[in-house]
Order: structure tokens, then sequence, then C-alpha cells
């Protein structure tokens, strides 16, 4: 199965980012349609239609989402772009954010209509700062043609919109931290519910969804939710982008159909290993996902429910490529240094307990590896996910079991011949 450009349809030229050649591919004829001849039920219906997911990692169904706003009700309401893309091994939504940013700002635009929001904020990663150059002269351009502002395309909905830098926390993805971000406070998780659609920016009704997400919405209302679905799987409709590093021929930004399989996307697509080295082990959707070993890719497909039913998760979409040279102890020190940096430290397990899995794994690959600590990190990983606020414990244990299990005598190894276990 081939690559379906949608999103990155032309995200090659040179003019990709400029609203001019955006609108010479037909873009905004999806918000000239949506605001000229749709009533919101309609847009809406078109959005459950299409069986579009959230990008981000969590793939929650984006039109029951937006259901829970009604559009009617008293008071401002707000939508959120997440451009926090700070999943180790996820640079998807860089490629929009800085070489399509019209595509997303136009799909952010029907979302708020469709919801009658009144302001929205693109948060940005701190580091993304040619990303943010380019959004913010998007946003420009689209108050310039009467997209953005006052009294749109005289439909008399008005909507503003704004980038919001952040400052270089991980954590700052998750919505509700991304949220007290946006409002001045520390970028912390908050307990949920209430949930954004009843508490979310300055305590008002919010809508918070990926860049990727928004950026599907100008061709399922231009093209009709059906057709999107039909793209994909039944259960996960339309086209995916994945980013895919490490050991691979060819690198890069790819769309495909949501149910492409894994050997079309990472053979013939991708190029395969690099250099003509065996497949070790692909982490399928970024840091915080189990890992794979070659055997369980069999009949894989690229999508939420297939990669979930290979014991791990599609995530934001970030699959990371191991070769047989790959020396797993040493990875997996290098991604528990980067959790245990990132804990956001509201909560006790998480806070310690991933300072605990770090200086385990780094004794480990420093020669200081003790007999059991293999065990342990399994006793304490039961103690950590299920009793924090955000996924984050989660997303640092998952990995590391999945680690310790698949790659066991290589972790043992390293064990037998250290120091302590010697002495
Ligand atoms: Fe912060 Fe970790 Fe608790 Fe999430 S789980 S709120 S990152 S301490």
């Amino acid at each position: 199965m081939p690559e379906k450009r949608i999103i990155l349809d032309q995200i090659d030229n040179p003019n990709s980012a400029s609203i001019d050649f955006y609108m010479s591919l037909g873009g905004y004829t999806a918000l000239k349609k949506a605001m000229g001849n749709m009533s919101r039920d309609q847009i809406l219906g078109e959005v459950k239609a299409s069986n579009l997911r959230g990008r981000g990692g969590a793939g929650f169904p984006a039109g029951i989402k937006w259901g829970f706003i009604k559009p009617d009700a008293p008071g401002p309401k707000y939508l959120v772009c997440n451009a926090d893309e700070g999943e180790p091994g996820t640079f998807k939504d860089r490629e929009i954010l800085q070489k399509k940013p019209h595509i997303m700002i136009e799909g952010m635009i029907i979302a708020a209509y469709t919801m009658g929001l009144d302001a929205g904020y693109i948060y940005i990663r701190g580091e993304f700062y040619e990303p943010l150059l380019a959004v913010d002269k998007a946003i420009a351009e689209a108050y310039q043609k009467g997209f953005l502002g006052k009294d749109i395309l005289g439909s008399g909905f008005s909507f503003d919109l704004y980038t919001y830098r952040g400052a270089g926390a991980y954590i700052c993805g998750e919505e509700s931290a991304l949220i007290n971000s946006i409002e001045g406070r520390r970028g912390m998780p908050r307990l949920k519910p209430p949930f954004p659609a009843q508490n979310g920016v300055y305590g008002r009704p919010t809508t918070v969804n990926n860049v990727e997400t928004f950026a599907a919405v100008p061709s399922i209302i231009n093209n009709g939710g059906k057709w999107y679905a039909d793209l994909g799987t039944p259960k996960s409709g339309g086209t995916k982008l994945f980013s895919i590093s490490g050991h691979v021929q060819r690198p890069g930004v790819y769309e495909i159909p949501m149910g492409t399989p894994w050997k079309d996307f990472f053979y013939d697509i991708c190029g395969g290993v690099k250099d003509g080295k065996q497949l070790k082990a692909v982490i399928p959707g970024g840091s915080s996902t189990p890992v794979l070993k070659p055997e369980e890719l069999e009949g894989m497909t690229m999508d939420y429910e297939s990669i979930a039913s290979k014991g791990s998760m599609l995530g934001s979409g970030a699959v990371i490529i191991l070769d047989e040279t790959t020396d797993m102890v040493k990875l997996l020190n290098r991604i528990l240094h980067f959790y245990a940096h990132e804990s956001c430290g509201q909560c006790t397990p998480c806070r310690e307990g991933s300072d605990w899995f770090y200086d385990i794994i780094h004794r480990i690959y420093h020669g200081k590896g003790r007999e059991g600590d293999l065990d342990l990190f399994e006793n304490l990983g039961k103690n950590i996910g299920p009793n924090t606020i955000c996924a984050f414990g989660d997303a640092f244990v998952t990995p590391t079991l999945s680690f310790i299990r698949k790659f066991r005598e290589e972790f043992l190894a390293y064990i037998k011949r250290s120091d302590s276990a010697a002495g």
C-alpha cells in the first residue's frame, strides 16, 4: 500500500507555508463551505462520520470530543491546539507547523465555528522557534484575508487566534498541564474530572486537539466524513502521519492510510533497516510505548487496534527502528534519564519512582548492577502507574518492563559482569 498524501500534499514546495499557495491548492474552501452551506450539526456529523481520532496519542474520537461543548452556552469558550510535540521520536507536527500551517489553522477555525468558541491558542513547544515564526506569519495572513477576527466571511462569527510558547517541559503536552501553563501557572497536570470540556482555560469550556487532528478537518469537510473514514479501517478512519527514525534506510515523516500493513510501510516506503543490518526491535509509538520484537510485527497493520493487539500502542506515531547492534541497556538508560528529568514532581510515586528507575538502570549500565534489580523494576512498577495523577507513570514503567522482559538476557549479562554482583 503506497503513501497517501492529504495533509502532506505539496508540503515540500518552497512556498507551502504561504496562504496564497495554500489557497491555490483549494485551501480555505472547506471553511467557506462550512460557514456558507452547513449547519453546525452537519459539520459535527461529518466529523463524527469521519472516524477521526485524536492524533496526539490518546486516540479519542474528535467528533465526540467536539460534541461535549454546547455552542450556545453563555460566556467565553476556548479552543487549544496542542503543538507541544515532545515525545522522543516524534517530529510529525513540526512538519505541519513549519511547512503547512494554514491547513491546521483552517481546521481550527472550522472547529471553533462548529463549537461556537471565542478564541484559540496554539500552544507551541518552546524549542520550535522556526515553526513558531511560520505559524505567527500564517495567523497574520489569515487575519488579512478575513478568515480570522470579527464577522468571519460575513457569517457573524468572530474568532481570534494566538500562539503561546511553552518553556520546554515534556509534561506540558498533557492537556491539563498545558492549560495550567497557558494560564501562567506551573505546567502540572490536573486531577480529572473535571475535564477541559467543563473546566478548561480560565475555568471555561475548552476543547484541546492535536496539530494533526486539526489538519485533517479541511479534507473531511471538503470530501465528506464517509470518504475520510473509508481511507482507513472501520475503527481508525483516515490517514495518519508517522515519523520514523533510528536505523532505517529512509527516515522522515510519511502519511499513510490507517491499516497499512507494517511490511508495506517499513520495507516498501521506508526502505527497511539501514545498511542491510538485521532488525532487532521496534518502538512503534514513541519512547513511552512498549518495544516489539520482529516476530511480534508479523501481520501488524498501522492502526490503533492492530498495534494494541501486539501489546504496544500507536501513541504519537513515532516509530523508532533498532538494528542488531543496539545495546538495549544503554538505550533504556537514555530513555529513563529523560523521564527522571521530565517528571513534574507533583505526585510521590512518579517523582521518586522515575528517579529510582533511573538509578537502577544507571548502575546496571555502569557495571554496578545487583542481583534482584530486574525484580525491583517489576515490584516498583506495580506501585507507580496506577497511583499517579497523569499517565506519565505508565509512560516510563511500561516501556521499561517491556525492555527487561523481552531482552532479559542482555540485562542479566550486564548484571553478571558487574563489580557488585562479582563482589
Ligand atoms: Fe507529575 Fe508524574 Fe504525577 Fe504526572 S504522574 S502529575 S508527571 S508527578
